[in-house]
């Protein structure tokens, strides 16, 4: 089959991104070397792990480097590695298309945002990879074989539309990526990538902690030379490397195009010794929310590459956190299935999850702005794990940031509410919704405020999840202001209370059998003070904004009755009262029975059962009134 040459096209995302190439967004174009270089790097990992495993496999690792092939006359750059290759179809899946979910989403951002700062700060966060050969080369030719396999494949594109493809009989173990590079940057002088010093220039730069040897020629011919120092940043002492160092290896391990917002260091001696390189991404992933997004530390054992995306190593809610961690007493064989059962690697992955959460802290402590980014990034993730690691709730809760009447520009913890705590207030007051203006505007928070108590607004879906489940904080019970009885009362308001029951209690029974379609009880309430009614739930009901993502997702959640509330210094429900008493004309007291519940619901931004009726009634009594 040798020589037959196929024309195939680009997967139409793939050729969008194709096309931001070659229009390079990029101010720097260097860093298509550090793409190639990380491929080169990472296909020598896969080779070296793929053989130790399969003995059968027929490779070569002797010799496992990367090299850098200058071809000044024909203003040629190759990248050749002899790693694992890839096969006839590996290329066309992997070379022609761009399988990331959630790639077409990203580029109708990407086109959407006008001004090329956005872009380039959008694309910073997808990562091109081999795609950025595109910004320095006007041709690419790349040939490959698959460890293991005989016959190799070579493809070609300059980057419009289609790239051909063939089998070769013959190729060397690994893959070659040779790049024609474009005239216009070596006449303007200001990239000249088919020089030696300048290739060596940029390897040290992006590349020097790339554990294989980088060789090029000296300058005028003869062996090629190991240009970068091979070692591993998370080996050497902290106070050697430099924050370039780690931006560049960051981005190696995470794929990102922007430097990390933090850099967490983390070493383990004695008899189970392991180093620990993470880092805080300062965007978060597009695809962070999506299913089959992978978490994001990279497994060594004594500097060797295992796997990447180890979910031992890092819970789900910090998916996030990318890096490595290297251990020094595991098996090189190790596997899925046996670092599931091991106890030290359960102990090691507690140690990195307190450490991910006492940096945030010390974040959130002494560098707010950066807190600030982190949280508006990770913070939705983040609370995942107040309902998935309850082990470390508290510690979650320290780094979780709210938002609360207390101050509206600035979030607050759990543990600084509770500092600013009322005396004779006992729980923490909260209130859950879909907007903070919505909440601050309920009619549930008016004895809060009159009290001066402070009541946090909740107003992530997941708030809904995680404030259920946490019973105390600090000793103290979380409540909700929109649920259960509240007792804000004093002993001389109390016997007052007591008096008015007496009075109302008539009105409130009929009340209760008039709206008992509706409401499971009409009761007096100590949490008005402007507001005539509110609707509030019973302490385990699920809240009507929680049922309403219930029903959202599909499912079927029986309706919830709930309490009408009625404010009896209110001239609306005194006057009620009154006609009530006086046995006024049962129709007229039944519509304002309606409209008072109707409006009890509008007030807390709830949804009427039936809005028509409940306009009918109103214009009616609107005309009676004008
Ligand atoms: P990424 O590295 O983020 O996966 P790239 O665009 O850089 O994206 O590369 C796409 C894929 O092509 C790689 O994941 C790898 O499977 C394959 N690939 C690229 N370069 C090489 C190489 N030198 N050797 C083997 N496979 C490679
Ligand atoms: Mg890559």
């Amino acid at each position: 089959m040798t020589g037959k040459v196929e024309t195939l096209e680009f997967q139409s995302e793939a050729r969008q991104l194709l096309q931001l190439m070659i229009h390079s967004i990029y101010s720097n174009k260097d860093t298509f070397l550090r793409e190639l270089v990380s491929n080169a790097s990472d296909a020598l990992d896969k080779v070296r792990l793929e053989a130790f495993r399969d003995k059968e496999l027929a490779v070569d690792t002797d010799d496992l480097h990367i090299s850098l092939e200058i071809d000044r006359e024909n203003r040629a750059l190759t990248v050749r590695d002899n790693g694992i290759g890839m096969s006839r179809d590996d290329v066309v899946s992997l070379i022609g298309t761009i399988a990331k979910s959630g790639t077409a989403e990203f580029l109708r951002k990407l086109k959407e945002s006008q001004d090329a700062a956005g872009a380039q700060d959008l694309i910073g966060q997808f990562g091109v990879g081999f795609y950025a050969s595109f910004m320095v080369a006007d041709k690419v030719t790349l040939v490959t074989r698959r460890a293991g396999e005989t016959g190799g494949t070579r493809w070609e594109s300059a980057g419009a539309g289609t790239y051909t493809i063939e089998d070769v009989a013959e190729a060397p173990q690994g893959t070659a990526v040779t790049l024609h590079l474009k005239a216009e940057d070596a006449e303007e002088h200001l990239y000249d990538y088919a020089s030696r010093a300048k290739v060596v220039e940029i390897v040290r730069r992006y590349s020097d902690f790339i554990t294989w040897p980088i060789r090029v020629e000296p300058e005028g011919g003869g062996e090629p030379e190991t240009v970068n120092s091979r070692k591993a940043l998370w080996a050497r002492p902290q106070s050697e490397v430099s924050e370039d160092e780690y931006t560049e290896f960051y981005k190696h391990v995470s794929h990102d195009w922007t430097a990390p917002l933090e850099t967490i260091r983390l070493a383990a001696e004695g008899t189970f010794e392991y180093q620990a390189l993470l880092f805080i991404p300062e965007r978060a992933p597009f695809d962070l929310y999506m299913r089959d997004r992978k978490r994001g530390v990279q497994l060594y054992v004594k500097r060797v590459f295992i796997m990447d995306d180890c979910e031992e190593l890092m819970p789900e809610y910090l998916r996030f956190v990318k890096g490595v961690v290297d251990a020094q007493d595991l098996s090189l064989n190790v596997s899925r299935e046996i670092l599931q059962r091991d106890r030290q690697i359960e102990l090691m992955r507690r140690r990195l999850v307190k450490k991910v959460l006492s940096t945030v802290k010390s974040m959130r402590a002494d560098r707010p702005e950066k807190y600030e980014t982190f949280w508006s990034e990770f913070g939705r993730a983040v609370k995942e794990g107040l309902l998935d690691d309850t082990d470390n709730r508290d510690a979650i809760l320290d780094i979780t940031a709210l938002s609360s009447t207390h101050d509206a520009e600035k979030s607050t913890t759990l543990g600084e509410y509770v500092s600013r705590m009322k005396d004779g207030q006992d729980a923490i007051y909260y209130m859950t919704g879909e907007t903070r203006s919505a909440l601050e505007n309920s009619p549930h928070l008016e004895a809060f405020r009159a009290k001066g108590y402070e009541v946090l607004l909740l107003t992530d879906p997941i708030d809904e999840m995680w404030v259920g489940s946490i019973p105390e904080f600090d000793g103290r019970k979380l409540q909700s202001v929109a649920k259960g009885q509240v007792d804000l009362d004093s002993e001389e308001d109390k016997a007052e209370a007591r008096l008015r029951e007496e009075e109302f209690a008539p009105l409130l029974g009929w009340l209760g059998e008039q709206l008992g379609e509706d409401v499971k009880e009409v009761r007096l309430s100590s949490r008005l003070t402007t507001s005539p009614a509110c609707v509030v739930g019973d302490t385990f009901d699920i809240t009507p904004n929680l049922e309403k993502m219930y029903r959202a997702m599909g499912q079927e959640v029986p309706k919830i009755k709930r309490v009408l509330e009625l404010n009896p210094t209110h001239p609306l429900v005194t006057a009620l009262r009154a006609a009530h008493a006086e046995q006024q004309e049962h129709a007229d007291l039944a519509d304002s029975a309606e409209l008072i519940y109707g409006m009890a619901i509008l007030a807390e931004g709830g949804d009427l059962t039936d809005p028509t009726k409940f306009v009918k009634l109103l214009a009616g009594r609107l005309e009676k009134a004008l």
